[in-house]
This record gives C-alpha cells, structure tokens and sequence, in this order.
C-alpha cells in the first residue's frame, strides 16, 4: 500500500495527496520530542518534497509499522502528520527545488527552468520565460482551434477573424483574448483565464523592455498566475 497525506503541497500549493516514498528517525529528544524526515511525491504536480515530522513525547514513535498502523482504509496518515509537518524551504521561507520529476513535456521544461531561475533570484528571466509558456500554450491552442465556433464566442466582432493564418499572425495580447474572450456574460467563456494570461504577458513585455529590475515579489506573482494558468486552459 502506498501511504499518503492529504496536505497543501510546497511546490504546486494544491491540496492534494502527498505519496510518502521514504522516511528515517532523525532522532530523539528525551523528554522532549523527537523528529523523523521524510519524503513524499505530491500526486498533483508529481514533484517531490521532504521535510521533517516532530512529534511529541507521549506521540508514535516511528518504525516500520507505523504508516500502517495509523493509515485508514485508502492508505491516508494525515491524523500521523497533522500540524507537526515542516517542509525543507530554500531562502526566504520559500522552495522551488526538487523539479526534476515532472515529465519531460515541452511546457515542463520551460517550468522547470522558470523554478531554476526562481532559485537562483534570476526573476527578470522568471518574467521572460513565463510570458513564452503562456505564448506557446496559446499557440498550441490554436492549432487546434474551429475559427467558425470561436468567432461566436466573441462579442466585438471586430475580433472576429476569416482563417487559421489570420489568427496565427496576430499579436499574443489578441490570441489571448481570441482563445478565452474576456466577456464572461457567456456561460462557456473564462475570463479568469483571460487575465492569468494577460497579465503574465504583461510582466514578460515589462522585463523585456524596462530598466527596473524584478522584484522577489513581482517573480512570486508571475510564477503563481502562469501555474493558475496552465493548471486552467488544461482544464483541472
Ligand atoms: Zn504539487
């Protein structure tokens, strides 16, 4: 049986299942409490997270029948975990390392280079590299895309466009709105979509063209809208 926790996970911040793969006491504190390590894989994002479980004295103690003992049915041991989980954090209370896992698709690459770039404080890159995911996904959109539905999408019939190639051609800012139309009078329409894509282009124009440098904060927030972002057009 595979155990897991229910938990937010560090890396994609969904709640979802943490898959514990490994765990070993680190050690004990008489009277006091002890601590074990762990590792686990979140189900979501597939990366993988450790960090360190303290429990006090009078707590289970960990060994290898531990997981089993307080799982139920489903293999979960979140009542084991509860509010004495801490995840290993890089910098400023934050983590972006262990990416190496998700699979190698094209738009994983770019993510995980993004996550590199985080680490290392390079945010300008984290803005550039972010506005390129939210371009290639749309692109792929619209290699896909029936011109006739699209159209009936859109209320300015301005945006309205004849063929593929028309569209192909057109700026990032107007794919954006042509594949999730902002007006969210229609039912099918995502307007949240709309803006998560919008805005991180607009951090990637403004560290491709501005002198002042990104900021941790602005890195975050460009980082959080393009994960929100490929986490909707996918559809979960
Ligand atoms: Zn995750």
């Amino acid at each position: 049986m595979t155990y897991h926790i229910i938990k937010n996970c560090p890396m994609c911040h969904e709640a979802t299942r943490l898959n514990i793969v490994g765990w070993a006491p680190l050690y004990d504190r008489y009277g006091d409490s002890g601590v074990t390590s762990f590792a686990a894989q979140c189900a979501n994002c597939r990366r993988f997270v450790s960090g360190n479980l303290t429990y006090p004295q009078d707590g289970p103690l960990m060994d290898e029948n531990t997981l089993e003992k307080h799982a139920d049915q489903t293999g979960n041991v979140s009542v084991l975990f509860r509010n004495n989980i801490e995840f290993d954090r890089k910098g400023e209370g934050k983590w972006y390392l262990w990416s190496v896992s998700p699979p190698e698709s094209e738009i994983n690459k770019f993510m995980n280079q993004v996550d590199t770039c985080m680490s290392h404080a390079c945010y300008d890159a984290v803005a550039l590299l972010c506005r390129k995911v939210v371009e290639i996904t749309i692109n792929k959109m619209i290699d896909v895309v029936d011109i006739e539905v699209s159209n009936s999408k859109i209320k300015p019939k301005a945006d309205n466009v004849s063929s593929l190639d028309e569209l192909k051609g057109k700026e990032l800012s107007f794919k954006i709105r042509y594949i999730f139309p902002p007006e969210a009078e229609r039912g099918e329409n995502r307007p949240d979509i709309y803006h998560l894509a919008q805005l991180t282009r607009l951090f990637g124009n403004k560290s491709a063209h501005e002198n002042t440098p990104f900021t941790h904060e602005d890195a975050e927030d460009v980082y959080a809208f393009t994960q929100k972002f490929l986490r909707s057009a996918r559809g979960n």
